[in-house]
Parts: C-alpha cells; sequence; structure tokens
C-alpha cells in the first residue's frame, strides 16, 4: 500500500487527521501532511476511509 497526498488540492479541511488520526496531520497552514514512516502505508484500517472523507480528493491510497 502507498498513500499519496496532494497538497496543492487541500483545503485543509481536516477529516483526515480526524479520520485517521497518528497517520494523518496538518502543518501549520492546515495543509495535510502525513506522519513520517507512513508513505508506505499502515495497518491502520482507518486510511481507508480518508479518501472519501476528504472534500477535495486529495488523498489517494494505492493498494499494491
Ligand atoms: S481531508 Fe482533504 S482537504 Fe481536508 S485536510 Fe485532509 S487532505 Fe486536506
Amino acid at each position: 500500500m502507498r498513500i499519496t497526498i496532494d497538497r496543492d488540492r487541500c483545503i485543509g479541511s481536516g477529516q483526515c487527521a480526524m479520520t485517521a488520526p497518528g497517520v494523518f496531520t496538518q502543518d501549520d497552514d492546515a495543509l495535510v501532511t502525513l506522519v513520517p514512516g507512513y508513505e508506505e502505508g499502515t495497518e491502520d484500517p482507518r486510511v481507508h476511509d480518508v479518501p472519501m472523507a476528504c472534500p477535495v480528493q486529495a488523498v489517494e491510497i494505492h493498494e499494491d
């Protein structure tokens, strides 16, 4: 699994960090940031809900 984020699309709404805290966070400008170490994915099942939770489709989960 890979997790990709598009910070150019992100509007800082925060659903990603609320849906899967510890994997997604927000920087000082409220833009999405992956917590280091999770670029290659995680066993946390909540990450699969994040693409649908994001209002601007800024998060994609790529299954290997
Ligand atoms: S849910 Fe989407 S728009 Fe909101 S902070 Fe996360 S990536 Fe950005």
